[in-house]
């Protein structure tokens, strides 16, 4: 069983069921099922990304708010970020990486501002 996998309806129609699709459904054999990366942006290793999460102690590291939810098991939801992405030379390190609320996740990908990577990098360090 896979939790959030999309939730579907089935609506009784005088003709038959219809099954309604509610949310969408991850491509078929996308990313990495069993493990808890959601949006990673090719996280590899487990220990770096623990790590993140602790020094982040449930902010975000860009716009220092807290864990929009918490996961099953009590932990701040945030998502670990590249700050020099992998695709782009960029290490798999404490160094290299920073928890970020999802909106903020989203942000560095989209916009890639300086500013807010100059921003991470400072934060970044140990
Ligand atoms: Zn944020
Ligand atoms: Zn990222």
């Amino acid at each position: 069983m896979i939790p959030f996998k999309g939730q579907d309806a089935v609506v009784q129609d005088r003709g038959g069921s219809v099954t309604l699709r509610l949310g969408r459904r991850p491509p078929v054999g996308a990313a990495s099922r069993g493990r808890d990366q959601s949006w990673a942006c090719g996280l590899r290793d487990a220990f770096v990304a623990e790590n993140a999460k602790r020094r982040a102690k449930g902010l975000c590291k860009l716009c220092e708010g807290e864990a929009p939810f918490s996961r099953a098991d009590g932990d701040p939801y945030l998502e670990t970020h590249h700050i020099v992405w992998l695709a782009q030379g960029g290490s798999d390190t404490v160094e290299n990486t920073v928890e970020l609320c999802p909106n903020c996740h989203r942000k560095m990908h989209v916009l890639k501002r300086e500013a807010d990577i100059a921003i991470l990098r400072a934060k970044a360090k140990p």
